[in-house]
């Protein structure tokens, strides 16, 4: 199966993500991890992306859709749940030419919803403990702009199959709503 989970920074979707990718025996693929690790690789891709990540900007969508289809191609015959990818609508239009070119689609869309000044407070929160460059107050704030600029329009672009959780409550609160949508 294939999962997409979405959502603005901090509204906790790594995490459901990798409690989903374990219960449903998917490959969790993160794409601020694997951007991250390419950096830390000193790749080409890192060496392209991390200015773009430190300000808090989207990495260039032909760097993230040619890297994805490297990836969703090595793993066409396994589960899949895609956290962070696609943030664009060109990344949503690639990502569906990349499934069908490989005849396979989406199972279920999930977006979790939560609500922008707690946002903010958790990604604050989260970054006393991360010790990644983007978790500065100033970043945070522009990662939320670029958030509704760019990637909320994705809650349209995928309205007639999107489920819509809300993510307020515990991490367990969470995953009950999440299981109960898809099970
Ligand atoms: P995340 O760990 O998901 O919060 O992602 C951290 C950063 O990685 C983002 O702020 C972007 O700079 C970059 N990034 C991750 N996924 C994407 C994507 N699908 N498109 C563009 N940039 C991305």
């Amino acid at each position: 199966m294939k999962f997409l989970i979405m959502g603005p920074p901090g509204a906790g979707k790594g995490t459901q993500a990798k409690i989903l990718a374990e219960k449903f025996n998917l490959e969790h693929l993160s794409t601020g991890d694997i951007l991250r690790s390419e950096i830390n690789n000193k790749s080409d891709v890192g060496l392209k992306a991390q200015k773009f990540m430190d300000a808090g900007n989207l990495v260039p969508d032909d760097v993230l859709l040619s890297m994805m289809k490297n990836k969703l191609t090595q793993l066409r015959n396994s589960g899949i749940i895609l956290d962070g990818f696609p943030r664009t609508v060109p990344q949503a239009e690639g990502l569906s030419k990349i499934f069908s070119s490989l005849e396979s689609k989406i199972d279920y869309v999930i977006n979790i919803e939560v609500e922008e000044n707690a946002l903010i407070n958790r990604l604050i929160e989260r970054a006393k403990k991360s010790g990644r460059a983007d978790d500065t107050k100033d970043v945070i704030i522009k990662r939320q702009h670029v958030y509704k600029e760019l990637t909320e329009p994705l809650i349209e672009y995928y309205s007639s199959e999107i489920i819509q959780v809300d993510g307020d409550g515990t991490i367990e609160e969470v995953t009950h709503r999440i299981l109960k949508r898809i099970i």
